[in-house]
């Protein structure tokens, strides 16, 4: 990561680098270009209007040489040198490009490298007038070394060089300092996930920042902490099923025991016998339980059209004994029917499954105990609400109560109850519920009691 930002950086320098360099090494090679050609026009000019006076000439291009630090050459049109300031080519005949053109009217440059140096060469013609005519007499040719120029291209250059690599160092520490902070909650979070698989479940990470990140560490926090759940109702559910089939378990054991100790009459035989029978029979209503919370998953529906008051109805007929037997009384008057498509003995099921825990959890602190249902509805649904005055659920246990395992009692509040129960049956009124699509709500006070709400979707 942090290799490809430093090659991202350097690279842009670079860039920016050559691109600056090029530009100012062009306008300084423009800039001569222009005062070259002005010195030229003014050599071609006076030569223009001095033809005859060659000492003058010769003594006007020397001066002018000498003033724009280059070498002039006036050349007569058969390429004839007639004046050169350096005075060396006098009466030699030259041939170049620039001449040529100038020749023919034009005016042209070039750069040249000659013997490791840069020169600027350039020509202009010599054109006299003769009332509308014009003729070229010949041309005015200029070069110049570009040292100058280039000495301070290399200046800055150089300069450029500095500043670049004091830059770099800056940028590239602030770029290390980005990323590192950049990486971190990612490398926290990294940990924490190897604490994870490494069975730490509920490990935390400090949220660092708020944007996407910090929202996935509380994603990640979220999920830890209900691992950690999940895993604590498993080991309590595990806990309490042994715990049951450990106590019928100890009962035949004692039974048979005391069968095999001493002769027992064959009335004693059939009363332990029948004793063993109903022990086995609890075991038997035990597993069957466990086979039913376990196949919960793959529960399928048998849909049919019902009235949901007539399956209120059933369950309440079921439930009536045990809550009379327990001082519980059930508000439920059976109104106007209500017609929908669901599996009657799943929903029936659930309700039992409610009713049955409003019972059992009931406050016998309480003068009454009751348990009222009704059903609401409006155009788009329909609310079946139950609700009990019974001991309430803590608002902290409420998002836990349908997952399979959980008991308040387990979680350290009245151990001491005796109320039976594998923290499955909330788990499968669940399920059955999210099977039809349906939703379930729970609202409850500690202490004041609690109301599920069943929401039927009408279309
Ligand atoms: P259990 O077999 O323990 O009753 P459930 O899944 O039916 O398991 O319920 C989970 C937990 O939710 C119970 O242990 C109980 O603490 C709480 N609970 C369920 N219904 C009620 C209610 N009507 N009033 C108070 N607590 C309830």
């Amino acid at each position: 990561m942090l290799l490809i930002y430093s090659i991202i950086i350097i690279l842009t320098f670079a860039l920016f680098c050559i691109i600056v360099l090029d530009t100012y090494q062009d306008i300084r090679i423009r800039n001569e270009e222009i005062r070259l050609f002005q010195t030229a026009n003014i050599v071609a000019d006076t030569y223009n209007r001095n033809k005859e006076d060659i000492v003058l000439i010769n003594t006007m291009v020397k001066s002018y040489g000498k003033q724009s630090n280059s070498r002039i050459l006036v050349l007569d049109f058969e390429k004839e040198v007639i004046v050169d300031s350096f005075n060396i080519y006098v009466g030699d005949t030259l041939d170049n490009k620039e001449i040529r053109s100038s020749l023919q009217g034009n005016t042209m440059s070039g750069v040249y490298t000659l013997e490791g140096k840069n020169v600027l060469q350039l020509s202009v013609p010599i054109i006299s007038s003769t009332g509308n005519e014009k003729r070229i007499d010949g041309a005015v040719l200029i070069s110049s070394l570009l040292d100058e120029a280039f000495s301070d291209v290399r200046n800055l250059q150089n300069t450029l060089l500095k500043v670049s690599i004091l830059s770099l160092t800056i940028a590239l520490f602030f770029t290390l300092v980005a990323a590192n902070s950049l990486t971190k909650p990612i490398r926290s979070l990294n940990h924490a996930v190897k604490q994870l698989s490494l069975g730490h479940l509920g490990y935390r990470v400090r949220k660092q920042g708020s944007g996407e990140i910090g929202m996935l560490i509380d994603s990640f926090n979220e999920m830890s902490g209900k691992l950690r759940q999940i895993e604590s109702n498993r080991k309590s559910f595990i806990n309490s099923i042994s715990h049951e089939l450990k106590t019928p378990l100890t009962a035949i054991r004692a039974l048979i025991d005391s069968l095999t100790i001493g002769e027992s009459s064959i009335q004693t035989y059939k009363e332990y016998l029948e004793d063993i029978k109903q022990e086995t029979i609890r075991m038997g209503q035990l597993v069957d339980y466990l086979l039913n919370s376990i196949k919960l998953e793959d529960i399928s529906l048998d849909i049919t059209v019902e009235d949901l008051e007539d399956i209120m109805e059933d369950a309440v007929k079921l439930i009536r004994p045990y809550a009379e037997k327990n001082n519980v009384s059930i508000l439920f008057r059976k109104t106007e029917s209500l017609i929908i498509k669901c599996d009657r003995n799943k929903i029936k099921e659930a309700i039992l499954n409610i009713l049955d825990n409003a019972v059992k959890y009931r406050d016998p602190g309480k003068k009454e105990n009751f348990i009222s249902i009704s059903i609401k509805r409006d155009k788009s649904e329909a609310r079946l609400i139950i609700e009990d005055n019974g001991i309430g659920i803590k608002k902290d246990d409420l998002s836990n109560i349908f997952n399979r395992g959980f008991r308040v009692l387990d979680s350290g509040i009245r151990q001491t109850s005796k109320i039976e129960g594998y923290g499955i049956g909330l788990s499968i009124v669940k399920s059955i519920i999210d099977k039809h699509n349906w939703e379930i709500i729970v609202e409850s006070i500690y202490g004041e009691g609690s109301r599920f709400i069943i929401r039927v979707p009408l279309r």
